[in-house]
C-alpha cells in the first residue's frame, strides 16, 4: 500500500506557526507540511516551513537580544531557568499530550521525555556556578592571570523527530544560561512541543528574541547554515544529514557539534541473569516503536545461551501491548509515518531473503494507523540490511557469537558507536568492557545509558560529528568560548619601559 493511501486528511486541522520575536507569526511562506496523528494515520495539521527571509528575521531579533541578553545577570538568568524548570514541571502532561498525538509514543514514554528534559533545565539553573572561571595571583611579580567563559552570540539548534521536547531542552536550557540567543529549528513533523515551550520561555521572563522557532525544512537549515550570524549549530538527527550540518556550517567558520544515528548492540555473556536480560532487551529495542537513538536493536547472545534468551524474548513479545499512544493501556505505539512504516516492514520482508530467521513477525495486514507490531530477527549477520542499516523501528535482531571477544570486535567495527550494553554477572568482563569498547555511552547490566544531565551525552564515530557532547558540562563548553585575562596594576612610581618578551620568573 503506498503512504499516500495511508495517510487520510481530515477537515479542521490545526496549523502551526513560527515563534519569533516573543510571538507566534504568520508564516507568508505558502509552504506547508502535513502533521499527522500517527495512531489513526490521519493528518491533524499543517506546519509552516519557512522561507530565508523568515530565518533572517529570527536570526535578526536574535542579534538584538543577544546583546541585552550577554549582559544580564548570572543570577537573573538562573531564575529564569528557575521560573523555566517550575513551569515545564507544572505542564509536563501537556507536553507529553502534544508529543503523543504528533509522534504517536505512549504518553507514559513521552512524560519520560518531558522528565529527562526537565533535568536539562535543572542542570542550567546552576549556571552560575557552571561559569565561574580560573584565577591565579601572582603569575609573575605584580600580574595576575584569569580566565572567564562568554556566550557566542546567536546558536541554532536543529532537532529531530523522535524526542520533541527532550532534545530541544538538552540545547536550549544551556545555550540560554549562558547568556546566547538561540533559533531553533525544530522537525517538521511534530513541531506543536517547540512552539509550546517558546511561550513557556516567554512566561518565565525571558525577553523576546533570546528564543525563536522557525518551523521549517532543509531551507531554513540550509540558511541557519549559511548566515553569518549564527556562531554556532547543534544537531541531532540521522547520520547523513549530521555529516552534511557538520561539513557545512564548519566550511563556514561555525562551530557545530552533529549527533547522528545508531545501531546499539546488547551482548549478552553466557553468565547472566537470562530473564532479567530478556526483559532489558524487550523494553529497549520495543519502547517508543524503537524509534530511539538509545534503543537496542542488535542483541549479541553468546552461543551457549543463545537459544534460550531467543526464546525467552520471543515468548515476551505478546505481552507487549501495542495501541494508541493516548489509551492508558498502550505499551508502545505507531511508527511516525506511513514512510517509516513502509521502510521498517521492508526491512523485516527482506531479511528472510537474505537468510535470516523472522521468528516474530509484527507486519500488519493493513487497519489503521502507521503501526508495526515488535518484531524478533535471528541469525543476523554484517551484510544483511536489517544488520548494516539504521531502521529505527521495533525491530530486534540477533546475532549470534562465540563469546566476550567475538562480542566487542563485532561492535567494534560497527560504523555506528552511539550507546551499547553489556549483560553479565562478571565484574571482571564487564570493567574490560568498559575499557574496550569504542562506543561513547555504555551500559552495564542497564540497556538504556542515556547520561543524566550533569555528565553529556553523544556517540563516538558515525554516531557524533564535531568533538563536544551534548549537554551537561561539555555543553556549557561548547556554547561559550575563553578567554584570559592578564592583569597588572602596578604602583605607578615602579613603572618602566621594557622591550623584552614577557617572561614570568
Ligand atoms: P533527520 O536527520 O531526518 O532530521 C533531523 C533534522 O534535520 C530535522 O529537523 C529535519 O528537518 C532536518 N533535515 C532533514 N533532512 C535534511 C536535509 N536534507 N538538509 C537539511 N536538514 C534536513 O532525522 P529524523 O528522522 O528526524 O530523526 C531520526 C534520526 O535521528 C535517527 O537516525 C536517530 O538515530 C537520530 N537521533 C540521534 C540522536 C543522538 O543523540 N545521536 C538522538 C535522537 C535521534
Amino acid at each position: 500500500m503506498t503512504p499516500a493511501r495511508r495517510a487520510r486528511t481530515v477537515a479542521g486541522m490545526n496549523r502551526i506557526h513560527p515563534w519569533i520575536d516573543g510571538r507566534v507569526v504568520e508564516s507568508t511562506s505558502g509552504r506547508t507540511a502535513p502533521v499527522y496523528t500517527p495512531a489513526l494515520g490521519e493528518q491533524s495539521g499543517e506546519v509552516d516551513l519557512a522561507s530565508v527571509d523568515e530565518v533572517d528575521a529570527a536570526v535578526a531579533s536574535a542579534k538584538v537580544a543577544a546583546v541585552e541578553w550577554r549582559a544580564t545577570s548570572l543570577s537573573k538568568r538562573a531564575e529564569i531557568m528557575f521560573r523555566m524548570r517550575e513551569l515545564v514541571d507544572a505542564n509536563r502532561k501537556e507536553i507529553a499530550t502534544m508529543l503523543t498525538a504528533e509522534h504517536g509514543k505512549v504518553l507514559s514514554d513521552a512524560m519520560g521525555g518531558v522528565a529527562r528534559g526537565l533535568e536539562n533545565i535543572e542542570f542550567a539553573c546552576g549556571v552560575p556556578h557552571l561559569l565561574k572561571g580560573g584565577f591565579s595571583e601572582q603569575a609573575a611579580s605584580g600580574v595576575d592571570v584569569y580566565s572567564i567563559r562568554q556566550p557566542l552570540g546567536v546558536v541554532a539548534g536543529i532537532t529531530p523527530f523522535n524526542f520533541p521536547a527532550m532534545v530541544p531542552m538538552w540545547m536550549f536550557a544551556n545555550a540560554l544560561a549562558c547568556g546566547n540567543a538561540f533559533v531553533l529549528k525544530p522537525s517538521e513533523r511534530d513541531p506543536s512541543a517547540s512552539l509550546f515551550m517558546a511561550e513557556l520561555l516567554a512566561q518565565a521572563g525571558l525577553p523576546a528574541g533570546c528564543f525563536n522557532v522557525v518551523q521549517g525544512d532543509k531551507v531554513a537549515v540550509d540558511r541557519l547554515l549559511e548566515h553569518p550570524d549564527i556562531a554556532a549549530v547543534s544537531f541531532v538527527g540521522s547520520t547523513p544529514i549530521a555529516k552534511y550540518i557538520y561539513e557545512t556550517g564548519t566550511s563556514r567558520g561555525k562551530r557545530v557539534q552533529a549527533l547522528g544515528g545508531a545501531k546499539n548492540h546488547m551482548l549478552v555473556l553466557a553468565d547472566a541473569d537470562l530473564d532479567m536480560a530478556a526483559d532489558a532487551a524487550i523494553g529497549a529495542a520495543y519502547g517508543s516503536a524503537g524509534e530511539r537513538c538509545m534503543a537496542i536493536s542488535v542483541v549479541l547472545a553468546a552461543d551457549a545461551i543463545a537459544d534460550e534468551l531467543v526464546d525467552k524474548i520471543a515468548e515476551r513479545i505478546p505481552q507487549v501491548k501495542v495501541g494508541p499512544g493516548n489509551e492508558p493501556d498502550s505499551e508502545m505505539g505507531p511508527l511516525i509515518t506511513a514512510e517509516a512504516q513502509e521502510r521498517v516492514e521492508g526491512y523485516i520482508a527482506g531479511a528472510a531473503d537474505a537468510g535470516a530467521t523472522v521468528v516474530v513477525d509484527g507486519r500488519r495486514d493493513g487497519g489503521q494507523g502507521f503501526f508495526v507490531d515488535p518484531t524478533l530477527i535471528d541469525h543476523v549477520e554484517p551484510g544483511m540490511a536489517c544488520y548494516d542499516d539504521e531502521i529505527f523501528g521495533p525491530v530486534l535482531s540477533v546475532k549470534r557469537v562465540r563469546g566476550y571477544e567475538d562480542g566487542v570486535d563485532t561492535i567494534n567495527a560497527n560504523p555506528y558507536a552511539n550507546g551499547t550494553a553489556i549483560f553479565t554477572r562478571n565484574g571482571g568482563a564487564a570493567r574490560e568492557f568498559q575499557f574496550d569498547i569504542q562506543v561513547g555511552m555504555v551500559g552495564i547490566n542497564v540497556p538504556i545509558p542515556v547520561p543524566v544531565s550533569y555528565y553529556s551525552f553523544g556517540g563516538w564515530k558515525a554516531s557524533l560529528f564535531g568533538d563536544t557532547h551534548m549537554y551537561g558540562p561539555e555543553g556549557i563548553n561548547f556554547y561559550t568560548r575563553g578567554k584570559v585575562v592578564t592583569s597588572r596594576w602596578p604602583d605607578p612610581a615602579t613603572s618602566t619601559i621594557d622591550l623584552g618578551f614577557p617572561e614570568t620568573r
